[in-house]
């Protein structure tokens, strides 16, 4: 499964609709100091299913939606779009092109689509579940975790690494097991 595109509207820093599209051959996306780098992990996180406004560096999580500027008013809504290629079945169960949109409103409403269909955020997180894509995972290390894993301990990086390794479920199994 590939990310195709990421499409970010109101979220954060982006007022304007702005489509980023992952052609083949994208490394890295690089811009100076508060041009907003991590605000485009941060909304392909969001539209994952993140739950924790801290996480997004906010304190409730209508604070994503653009908050204005010297020159711009506030905005009253964030929509993010990702677009995955998934001809190659990597989720069974969903079509070549899948794609996933989460809104929300300063009411603090807010509603996710899969492939156009309002569904549950539950819906968003099982797609994902135990595919390394979920929200708890490390496929997406921020700025400041980067610090917290060169600093944790040894057991505690351990145990980091062996979720990414994918080999922690069947350790938690294996405990389990010994126990009963
Ligand atoms: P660095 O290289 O320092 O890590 P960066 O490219 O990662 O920078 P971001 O942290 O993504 O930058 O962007 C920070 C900018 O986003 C700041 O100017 C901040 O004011 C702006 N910003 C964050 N939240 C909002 C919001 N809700 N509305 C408007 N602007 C926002
Ligand atoms: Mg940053």
């Amino acid at each position: 499964m590939k990310l195709k595109s990421l499409t970010i509207n109101g979220f954060k820093s982006f007022a304007d609709k702005t489509e980023i599209d992952f052609q083949p051959g994208i490394t890295g996306i690089v811009g100076p100091n508060g041009s907003g780098k991590s605000n485009i992990i941060e909304s392909l996180r969001w539209v994952l299913g993140e739950q924790s406004a801290k996480s997004l560096r906010g304190s409730k999580m209508p604070d994503v939606i653009f908050a204005g500027s010297a020159t711009r008013a506030p905005l009253n809504r964030a929509e993010v779009e990702i677009e995955f290629d998934n001809s190659d079945r990597f989720l069974p169960d969903q079509p070549d092109e899948l794609r996933i949109t989460r809104r929300i409103y300063r009411s603090g409403e807010s509603e996710f689509l899969l492939n156009g269909k309002k569904v549950r955020l539950k819906d968003i997180v099982n797609l994902f579940m135990d595919t390394g894509l979920g929200k708890e995972s490390f496929s997406v290390i921020s700025q400041g975790r980067v610090e917290s894993i060169f600093n944790s301990k040894p057991e505690d990086r351990r145990v980091l690494i062996e979720e990414t390794a994918g080999v922690l479920k069947y350790k938690k199994e294996k405990e389990r097991a010994e126990k009963e």
